[in-house]
């Protein structure tokens, strides 16, 4: 038998490789991706999760602002469904960094880039105009701007690249992990993989490697003796369990740094901080300190003294790969892409890398890696329509109690499962019975219907996957209640033994767990113990 050779094997599946292999696959390549976990599980997931344009980069990079401005408006209009616009709010307090005029003078320059995106222009507020939208707001505020930016489920947007990517064609093998490379000659052939969950080693072969190994980006070339000269930085998030504003906040740290206060679903998200790091990427939040946190949320309490009152329920961090620069602080280093021809660099044929950028920016980011992947592998190939072409499910919203007499559960919860697939949530229940409407997680509307639709159509192979592509355990329980059943439900389906089941669940409840630790304070960490039991 032939050994199938694709044009292209993808290393990391975050959203530079589920966006390149989309992309590829819809002009008509032959693609394999392999993941080590999930789509979006690193980098992708610890991201504060906004198709921002980078506003702040405008002071020392306004090509990386203009650029991710461009993009996040195309993101938006292929993505209506899993993106959401934010209005913000940017207080204005005596002593503050930014004077209103610079601010003022600042945000006039953003104007045009928030257009781009499809943002409103700022407007200036009074202080009795600011309070009156946000009365949380600390009572020396002086007047605030506003700017309007764009939130995101980050792993739904993985996860529909990754499956438009299949749809196009693509093979997709998540939590898989290359763990070696193979060269004919001095040519990079291919890659060695091994399934994370069964064992199983098998060798791939591809015409070009692409390396989208976000901060694994140097151990992954480093497999081919190749380089990524990264300045890896870690960011931290605290996420209250309820919307603890009206409106997104624009916020300062202590020593200055600017951070966001981000209304999420039905959470509110704050951070972030930036420090370089060289940990392992896939540990990262296990390193949150206590120090950290408090330096978040003393900033969201600085504007919104009430962020003390409410309940922070996890902490949770990413590690930003972003590239090297030698001399200058974690704030101030370029959020620029670069596409890596390992050729022409290390003598290394055969390996091309994504490195650097943002999430903003993917879709560029994965057309580049892809004209550059078609002119070492010329062949006949099909325009590139990533930007233009609807991802999965990307319909106009319908009327959610009209769509309830179709689907029979409440408005609101059609409404959060049209957030994770758009359109698609009709495919979701074709055909279910009472017994596949039948909420599992409450917080987060998940039925049966959906657990079976991303298993089987979407690829889920872990209790955890459920978390990025069902919600399952992201409300505030922290999956207490839903994820028993919905690993009983998953051990029907995939067959699993007693032993795999209580196995899936204790990685859930471990992984959960390193999220809630942070945010624990005295007696609270020993009662959460007894109920983790
Ligand atoms: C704190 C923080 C906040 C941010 N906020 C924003 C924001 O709001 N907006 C924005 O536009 N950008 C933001 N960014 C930047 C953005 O998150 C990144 O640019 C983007 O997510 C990088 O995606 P990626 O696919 O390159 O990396 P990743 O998402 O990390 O994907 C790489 C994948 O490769 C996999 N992998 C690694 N090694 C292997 C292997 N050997 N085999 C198989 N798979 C492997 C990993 O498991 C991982 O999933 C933020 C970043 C951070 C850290």
């Amino acid at each position: 038998m032939r050994t199938m050779v694709y044009d292209l094997v993808i290393i990391g599946g975050g959203i530079n490789g589920t966006g390149t292999a989309r992309d590829a696959a819809l002009r008509g390549m032959s693609v394999a991706l392999f993941e080590r976990e999930d789509w979006g599980a690193g980098t992708t997931g610890g991201s504060t999760r906004m198709v921002h344009g980078g506003m702040r980069y405008l002071l020392y990079d306004i090509a990386t602002t203009r650029l991710s401005s461009e993009d996040a408006g195309r993101i938006r209009g292929i993505a209506p469904h899993v993106t959401w616009r934010i209005p913000f709010l940017w207080p204005l307090f005596p002593g503050s960094r930014f004077m209103r005029e610079a601010t003022e003078a600042f945000l006039s320059a953003y104007d045009p880039m928030a257009k781009r995106k499809g943002g409103l222009q700022h407007a200036r507020l009074s202080r009795e105009d600011a309070l009156a939208l946000e009365p949380g707001l600390a009572a020396e505020v002086e007047g605030a701007l506003t700017l309007d930016e764009w939130g995101c489920d980050v792993y739904r947007l993985a996860a529909l690249n990754a499956l438009d990517a299949k749809e196009a064609g693509a093979e997709l093998y998540p939590h898989t992990e290359v763990v070696d490379v193979l060269f004919s000659g001095r040519d990079l052939r291919g890659v060695r993989a091994r399934d994370r969950i069964t064992g199983r080693e098998w060798d791939v072969e591809g015409r070009l490697v692409v390396n989208a190994g976000g901060p694994w980006a140097g151990r992954v070339a480093a497999l081919a003796g190749a380089t990524c000269a990264l300045r890896p930085g870690k960011g931290i998030h605290v996420t209250f369990e309820r919307r603890i504003g009206n409106y997104g906040l624009i916020l300062e740290g202590r020593d200055g740094r600017t951070m966001f206060l981000v209304p999420h679903g039905a959470e509110t998200i704050v951070g972030t901080t930036d420090d370089d790091y060289y940990g392992d990427p896939a540990r990262v939040s296990l390193d949150i300190t206590r120090d950290e946190v408090e330096y978040v949320i003393e900033a969201a309490a600085y504007a919104l003294p009430q962020a003390r009152q409410w309940r922070p329920i996890r902490a949770w961090a990413g590690v930003r790969n972003t590239l090297f620069e030698w001399g200058v602080g974690e704030d101030a280093l370029s959020r620029r892409h670069e596409i890596l021809d390992h050729e022409e660099r290390d003598n290394v044929p055969g390996l091309i890398s994504i490195v650097g950028g943002k999430l903003a920016s993917y879709r560029i980011q994965a057309e580049e890696a892809v004209d550059l992947a078609l002119k070492k592998i010329p062949r006949p190939a099909a325009a590139c329509q990533t930007g233009t072409r609807p991802l999965p499910g990307a319909e106009a919203q319908p009327d959610f109690i009209a769509l309830a007499r179709e689907i029979p559960l409440p408005p609101a919860a059609l409404e959060r499962i049209w957030r994770r697939h758009g359109s698609r949530t009709r495919d979701i229940f074709r055909d279910a019975g009472p017994d596949d409407l039948a909420p599992i997680c409450r917080s987060e509307a998940v039925t049966p219907a959906e657990i079976r639709y991303v298993i089987e159509v979407e690829g889920c192979r872990t209790l955890g996957d459920l978390f990025r592509h069902a919600h399952v355990g992201a409300g505030s329980c922290d999956g207490a209640d839903c994820a028993a059943p919905a690993a009983l439900f998953m051990s029907e389906l995939l067959d699993w033994t007693p032993e795999r089941t209580r196995a899936e669940l204790d990685a859930f409840r471990d992984e959960r767990w390193s999220e809630r630790r942070p945010v624990l304070r005295g007696a609270t960490i020993a009662a959460e113990e007894v109920v983790r039991g």
